[in-house]
């Protein structure tokens, strides 16, 4: 599963297939520029897609847990019964 969108919001133009080939280069080592003038992405709507996108919110805001931890456990449920 991918945050990643496959459209560039502003003009459509696709982009999720990109997103792992510009992922790899930037792994590398790669400047970002260099990689989408290579991808082709000449405008600043579609590249600005690649530079803001950042891994890291799949892994941290998709699985954050909104139950509080040690106080919700004390005060019963508002919904009884439920098997
Ligand atoms: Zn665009």
């Amino acid at each position: 599963m991918s945050t990643f969108p496959p459209r560039c919001f502003t003009c459509g133009k696709i982009v999720g297939n990109n997103l792992e080939k510009f992922l790899e280069e930037k792994k590398k080592g790669t400047q970002q520029d260099m990689i989408l003038d290579n991808l082709r992405y000449s405008r600043m709507c579609c590249r600005r897609m690649f530079i803001s996108y950042n891994p890291r919110i799949e892994e941290k805001l998709l699985f954050y847990n909104i139950k509080p931890t040690s106080r919700a456990e004390s005060t019963p449920p508002l919904v009884k019964g439920g098997k």
